[in-house]
């Protein structure tokens, strides 16, 4: 999974629009007050630019998986 194809996928399942607006956002996580700086989680907002229903994405797990799919190209590359 990458941000063009959640992009190119998307279909809003309230209206079904095909038309997402795409926003970051990162959060401060909570308990992490002690720390001088806050550590951000970071989320992707996925809105229907017609009725604005929203789909949320952790950042995390969608690098993680875009990390993977690079080492397994990596792997295949001949040698
Ligand atoms: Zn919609």
């Amino acid at each position: 999974m990458n941000l063009e194809a959640l992009k190119d996928g998307f279909q809003c399942p309230k209206c079904k629009g095909k038309h997402p607006v795409i926003s970051e956002h990162a959060v401060p996580r909570a308990g992490a007050g002690k720390l001088p700086l806050p550590i951000l989680d970071r989320y992707l907002f996925v809105s229907c630019s017609l009725c604005g229903f929203t789909e949320t994405y952790n950042l995390k797990v969608v690098e993680r998986v875009e990390e993977l799919a690079r080492q397994t190209v990596a792997q295949e590359a001949p040698r």
